[in-house]
């Protein structure tokens, strides 16, 4: 037998957790034929010497809908290992909908997750009404495959028009609603997403669909998922609803997530606590982990974490020239340290979101603008305040003034404590993920999280092995959504497989990209160490490069 691809020599880390071994790979026909020491001829012979084989990522909570129709890659995420991509989260989509919807469904997308409109409206050739129509729309041409979700929002603005922005449902509207849905995902959508948040409004200012449902009719349409028995459902809650969607549709739920945060060190615990419990009882309710820490860099030109307070409000607003001067000025000085350093330890908590910590043992030099202080970078105020034997507010200030404010300064208050972050990512009882692929694309590359858990969590930091990483990244997420011919290295399995160095695989640093449909900017990271990344039995990338091919799919087989 002659197979397609054979990837020799390389260490599989096959997804489900156990010990890597060296062995190849062998591939036909878009699926894995054979694992272990395989001999015989193939088409194409790829040395994975040194290199480490393993399932693609499954990114679980995407918003590429109106991406993936211009940008089959789903780029950046294909950079980054992703193979699958989950879409429809937090009840937006963009089917079903009538033509009249296409306008409004396109704003609440773009507003709720930050995606400029002027590129949904350029990049998005409306072709399709229904559910089963985007999918095959889709289907035309993918780089990577992609889970859709329906839209709860969606749903209701096609059977409601404008009053799903309004009020609550009738009996008739909602069963209009569940026959959707039931098409939807007879057709292939993984699920379906809902979503009450009130900051999630359309650029009117009016509220997205999903947040008029009652629990009633949120039940009632989970209930179908409960009849097909398949599919998942997800949406952002806290656990009571949690707990009674998982109840009333007998289906997985994902329902949150959990985050280290440095302002409410023990909530973290409290929350991993709860999602323990509610699995032990043996409902299927998940909460995400997102390995990446928040994206916190800034400089003394550019920070707002200090707004909260007075002085400081009025420095920081204050055109450069002046605000230098009153950096410079000692009793300016003065009063800023009285407000940004505490005096107990551990500081009082800030008395809002957003406020400053007061933890300088939390600000790390990220980029020192001078040759002289590169010795500084990577160490926080608090450590460099001890070793020089000064205060903290004065190291801070002395070397921004010092390299006229262009000193970049990191904050690292979310998800980067090590105990935290240990105890999140290695609990059976958390799922990695959520994200948001194609949304904030101005602010965040939080699509990176796998290759920053491989190489920070698992290479730097050694909190979870390597297996185990690619576990959480790959068969996890293929076995929650149902996909259960993806996520593991194993005869019969789609070929999803990333080929990557296991001492250089890690995301580069982030720049900006003027690529969008329209010319909008957005934030652009790209990683390091991938030497071929195969979709479906094709070689997609190869060193980072497209090759030219779109063997993705819609993941339509799933339980
Ligand atoms: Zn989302």
């Amino acid at each position: 037998m002659k197979y397609d691809i054979l990837i020799k020599n390389g260490k599989v880390i096959d997804g489900s957790g156990l010990p890597g071994f060296y062995g190849d790979v062998a591939i036909s026909n878009g699926r894995i034929v054979a694992v272990g020491r395989v001999n015989g001829e193939a088409k194409r012979v790829l040395d994975a010497e040194g290199l480490v084989v393993a399932p693609g990522i499954i990114d679980n909570h995407t918003h590429y809908d109106a991406q993936v129709i211009w940008d089959p890659l789903c780029e950046f995420s294909c950079y980054h290992g992703v193979t699958t991509v989950v879409t429809g989260n937090c009840s937006l989509g963009l089917a079903p909908a009538h033509k009249e919807d296409q306008e409004p469904l396109a704003g609440i997308l773009s507003h709720v997750e930050a995606i400029p409109l002027e590129a949904i409206r350029a990049g998005v050739k409306w072709s399709w009404e229904t559910v089963p129509e985007y999918l095959d729309a889709l289907d035309q041409r993918l780089g990577i495959n992609v889970a859709c979700l329906i839209g709860h929002s969606a749903v209701r603005r096609y059977v409601m028009g404008e009053a799903s922005q309004e009020r609550e449902a009738t009996e008739e509207e909602i069963d209009a609603m569940k026959a959707l849905i039931r098409e939807g995902i007879e057709a292939g959508a993984v699920g379906l997403s809902f979503e009450r948040n009130f900051r999630h409004f359309d650029w009117d200012g009016k509220l997205a669909p999903a947040n008029l449902a009652t629990d009633d009719e949120i039940l009632s349409l989970v209930s179908v998922l409960d009849e097909l028995g398949r599919g998942v459902i997800q949406f952002g809650g806290d656990k009571e609803m949690g707990l009674k969607v998982a109840k009333a549709s007998g289906r997985p739920v994902f329902y949150g997530n959990i985050t280290q945060q440095a302002v409410a060190p023990n909530r973290w615990r409290e929350q991993l606590d709860q999602a323990e419990d509610m699995l032990r009882q043996g409902y299927r309710a998940y909460q995400f982990v997102m390995p990446r820490p928040g994206d916190l860099r800034y400089t003394l030109k550019t920070a707002q974490h200090f707004d909260a307070l007075p002085t400081w409000k009025g420095v920081m607003l204050a055109p450069l020239d002046e605000r230098k001067k009153a950096f410079r000025d000692p009793e300016t000085r003065a009063k800023l340290h009285k407000e940004a350093v505490a005096t107990t330890d551990p500081p009082p908590a800030p008395r809002q979101p957003g406020e400053f910590t007061r933890r300088w043992d939390l600000q790390f030099v990220f980029k020192p603008a001078l040759e002289k202080n590169q010795g500084l970078q990577g160490k926080s105020i608090a450590e460099i305040a001890e070793e020089q034997n000064k205060d903290v507010l004065d190291v801070f200030l002395d070397l921004a003034l010092e390299e006229d404010l262009e000193t970049e300064f990191e904050r690292r208050e979310v998800n980067s404590d090590d105990n935290a972050m240990s105890a999140l990512l290695s609990s059976p009882y958390t799922v990695v993920g959520q994200s948001d692929g194609g949304a904030h694309v101005v602010f965040r590359t939080d699509y990176s999280y796998g290759t920053y858990l491989l190489a920070h969590w698992v290479r730097d930091k050694g909190i979870i092995s390597l297996e185990e990483a690619i576990r959480k990244l790959s068969f996890i997420p293929a076995s929650l959504f149902g996909m259960l011919d993806r996520g593991l290295v194993r005869p019969g399995m789609a070929a999803d497989l990333i080929v990557f160095d296991p001492d250089t695989v890690g995301p580069l640093e982030p720049g900006e990209s003027e690529d969008l449909p329209g010319g909008a900017t957005r934030r652009k990271q790209l990683a390091q160490g991938f030497e071929w990344t195969l979709v479906n039995g094709e070689v997609l990338l190869e060193k980072g490069e497209h090759t030219g091919v779109y063997p993705g799919r819609v993941a339509r087989d799933f339980v």
